[in-house]
């Protein structure tokens, strides 16, 4: 079977294209263009790369995106201070807190305080429970980013027997619903799953977040699968790889992500879409 990849940047690119155009009308409408705002607390350097990253795509599209960079010794008041006032500037649109976070600053507190309106995230209880109920609401973006492509890809989800691999709050549940609003048959496996490449073996559409470099061999895929490979690891060489063996897999799955270049655009682009969506969301209520 000849393998073919799904190019997660030249899909991300067209879905910042529709944002781009999505800005300019908010502009037109609303007197002002979607305001992103993201708060990173300490000096991790990946998170400082993430955040810039976010800062500048949102900016390249016309919103007004903002970095708040706060000291690691930040204090948990502090952090809950600023998200008060973002919470409560009308220009805010969207608000993202940059995991993880210091030690001393507990998460959830933290999550539970932003606007549920204003989480691109998609991280608060209010969000994670719209989802669960099948309600509208504000979908985590790497899930979000990661339906896109198998829509790209044109994977028939309905009746389809999906597999999801892990079970974290931020990608593999949220990731599980949506398969599961799309009427797929869907299986969550995490660490304590028993067997787990016969439970792979079963999974037209596979999507595996787990972190463990090249974990998911080529005879655990599906002859003609559709391969969603969200992890992001180094290998002892220093370069980045999926939680998917991709040379493996080649020849058995029909579409596979690659990494990089697959889902990671896609979660940036996805937290665009998020904002303007949030914006949208929040102006129409307040009309009524
Ligand atoms: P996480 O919170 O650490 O969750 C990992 C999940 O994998 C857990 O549910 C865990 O099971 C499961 N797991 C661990 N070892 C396993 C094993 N041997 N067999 C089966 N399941 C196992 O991680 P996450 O935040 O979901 O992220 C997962 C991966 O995606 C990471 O590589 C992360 O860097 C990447 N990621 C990428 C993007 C992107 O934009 N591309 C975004 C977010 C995350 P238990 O629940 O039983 O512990």
């Amino acid at each position: 079977m000849d393998t073919q990849l799904l190019d997660g940047k030249a899909i991300a690119q067209k879905v910042r294209d529709e944002v781009q155009r999505d800005v300019a009308l908010f502009v037109t409408e609303h007197g002002r263009p979607p305001g992103l705002h993201v708060v990173l607390v300490g000096d991790d350097p990946a998170s400082a790369v993430y955040t810039r990253n976010k800062e500048k795509a949102s900016v390249e599209v016309g919103m007004r995106g903002q970095l708040h960079r706060l000291d690691a010794d930040t204090s948990e008041a502090d952090l809950l201070a600023l998200i008060a006032q973002l919470n409560a500037d009308d220009a805010v649109d969207g608000i993202l807190v940059q995991l993880p976070l210091p030690k001393g600053i507990r998460e959830e507190k933290v999550l539970d305080a932003v606007d549920p309106r204003k989480d691109v995230d998609g991280f608060h209880p209010v969000n994670a429970g719209l989802l669960a109920s099948g309600r509208p609401g504000l979908v985590p973006c790497t899930p979000r980013g990661s339906m896109r492509l198998l829509a790209e890809a044109g994977a028939a989800l309905q009746g389809a027997r999906a597999v999801v691999v892990g079970r974290s709050n931020i990608v593999g549940k949220p990731m599980a619903q949506l398969l599961l609003a799309a009427h797929a048959t869907v299986t969550i496996a995490h660490s304590r799953s028993k067997d787990l490449p016969a439970i792979c073996r079963e999974a037209e559409v596979l999507v595996v977040a787990v972190g463990r470099a090249k974990m998911v061999q080529g005879d655990w895929i599906r002859e003609g699968a559709t391969v969603i490979d969200v992890g992001m690891n180094r290998t002892p060489e220093g370069k980045l790889c999926g939680d998917v063996d991709t040379a493996q897999a080649m020849g058995r799955a029909a579409w596979i992500t690659p990494v990089p270049g697959g889902v990671g655009p896609m979660t940036i682009a996805c937290l665009l879409e998020n904002t303007v969506k949030a914006g949208r969301a929040r102006i129409a209520a307040a009309k009524g």
